[in-house]
């Protein structure tokens, strides 16, 4: 079985045992197991649900920590509008970059022109581009690893091109060794991340073998390092003079509609928040869907800005983002024919496909896997139907799969076992008469 690396984990000490992680996971990949959370390596999608529910604070993410990085000669950070969107809108972004060199970044660059250029090729490419619709945005890592476990039938429909953060790490990696007359591993280059599956997707991403990143902290660890910087420096700011004439703002993609509204599409939809995200693939999935050329999705309740590693409100970091964008934000400018040559040599495009994630309850071999189907169906049979969750898993069909994977024992429900007041086995007529 492949491994995964994922960005959070459960303290088995801190862990009450409180169901609310296992019923939010969308993939059903949490179970109870002797009073304790833990997930399924296989099935965790990485969308940090878990960690904002649990009422414990049991389940922590995992990113770098700064000092990690000291061992670079020269560091390049690069933020996100994300980030920016953290401030109110009386905070210039140049103010953020300000701050993030008092903290030891010895540059730091915006994706602003990454996220143009990328918006000018996805333009390029649905020109092109005679395959299955909708085609759906591959910028989220949360909805690409979601799409990988619950609709394996619709990988094919992730728009195959590279994301505006990898291409920016990249031209850094390319263009700082010459300029800076040091080695590529000399440079370090870090990201800011709003999400555990951002994080993932650097350390593991699903469709290349490395980053182009060398590590990745989230913002809610810097923002608190940053922010006494910031209003230090603000108290001192004249934007007329201090903000350099090459500065250039822009809010990216970290809200939800921005890749449409960068690229100019007709036929499109936008859709966030996971339960929301999901009944829009169930619909494509089931052909529900029609007149819809390309999908934005984003796990994560209005975009990035929703992200669970973020620390204010997403409703008060859109009006900022948007107020931002309305203040600060410029065009910028890119020279279109060489964008289209490396376009034509598939600079931008995905290193490799996306590809399902195997599952090890549906074996490679069919047979195998009917049978299993068969066996979970008798098991399910017998159970009430009515997903209590007592038994440690989300619903009474996983917990029939979990016996049918050797991983649970059918005298766990306590239905069947009458453990709740010792009365003797029900049969399921009796407890759900359907
Ligand atoms: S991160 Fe998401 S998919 Fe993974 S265990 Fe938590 S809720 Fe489930
Ligand atoms: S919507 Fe953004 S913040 Fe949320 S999981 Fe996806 S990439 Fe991360």
């Amino acid at each position: 079985m492949a491994t995964y690396f994922h960005a959070h984990q459960i303290e088995s000490d801190r862990c009450t045992g409180h169901l609310k992680c296992m019923h939010s996971c969308p993939t059903q990949a949490i179970r109870i197991r002797d009073g304790k959370a833990q997930f399924s390596q296989e099935l965790c999608v990485d969308c940090g649900t878990c960690l904002t529910v649990c009422p414990s604070n049991a389940i922590m993410s995992i990113t770098d920590l700064l000092e990690e990085f000291d061992h670079f000669k020269y560091k390049v950070v690069v933020p996100t509008a994300v980030l920016y969107s953290q401030f109110d809108a009386s905070i210039h972004p140049y103010i953020v970059h300000l701050a993030l060199k008092q903290l030891g970044f010895d540059a730091v660059v915006d994706m602003n022109f990454s996220s143009s250029v990328m918006a000018y090729v996805l333009k390029q490419f649905l020109e092109q581009y005679d395959g299955p619709l909708p085609l759906i945005s591959s910028h989220c890592p949360a909805l690409i690893r979601l799409i990988q476990v619950k609709y394996p039938g619709l990988v094919k429909q992730i728009l195959p091109l590279d994301v505006p953060r990898e291409v920016t790490a990249r031209e850094i990696r390319k263009t700082f060794p010459q300029k800076l007359r040091l080695k590529p591993s000399e440079i370090g280059i870090i990201y800011i991340a709003p999400c555990p599956a951002k994080v993932v997707s650097i350390k593991q991403p699903a469709e290349k073998s490395t980053s182009w990143f060398d590590g990745v902290v989230s913002i809610k660890d810097i923002y608190r390092l940053l922010y006494p910087h910031v209003i230090a420096i603000k108290e001192e700011f004249d934007a007329e003079k201090d903000v350099p004439e090459n500065f250039s703002f822009h809010s990216g993609w970290a809200q939800l509609g921005s890749t449409i509204r960068a690229a100019k599409m007709d036929n499109w939809m936008a859709v966030s928040g996971l339960d929301h995200v999901m009944r829009v693939l169930d619909d494509i999935e089931n052909s529900k869907l029609r007149n819809v050329d390309f999908l934005e999705a984003m796990t994560c309740m209005l975009g990035c800005i929703g992200g669970p590693l973020v620390v204010i409100n997403p409703y008060v970091a859109r009006a900022n983002i948007i107020k931002q964008a309305e203040r600060y934000e410029r065009e910028v400018e890119f020279d279109k024919v060489k964008v289209e040559q490396k376009f034509e040599q598939n600079y931008y495009s995905l290193e490799h496909p996306i590809l399902p994630r195997p599952t090890s309850f549906f074996d490679s071999d069919l047979v195998t896997s009917i049978k299993r189907i068969k066996e979970r169906d008798r098991v399910y049979k017998k159970l009430p139907h009515i997903d209590c969750g007592c038994c440690g898993a989300p619903t009474c069909l996983a917990f029939a799969e979990d016996v049918v994977h050797g991983e649970a024992d059918v005298t766990d429900c306590i239905y069947l076992t009458g453990k709740l007041d010792g009365s003797p086995i029900l049969p399921r007529q009796q407890i759900n008469p359907e």
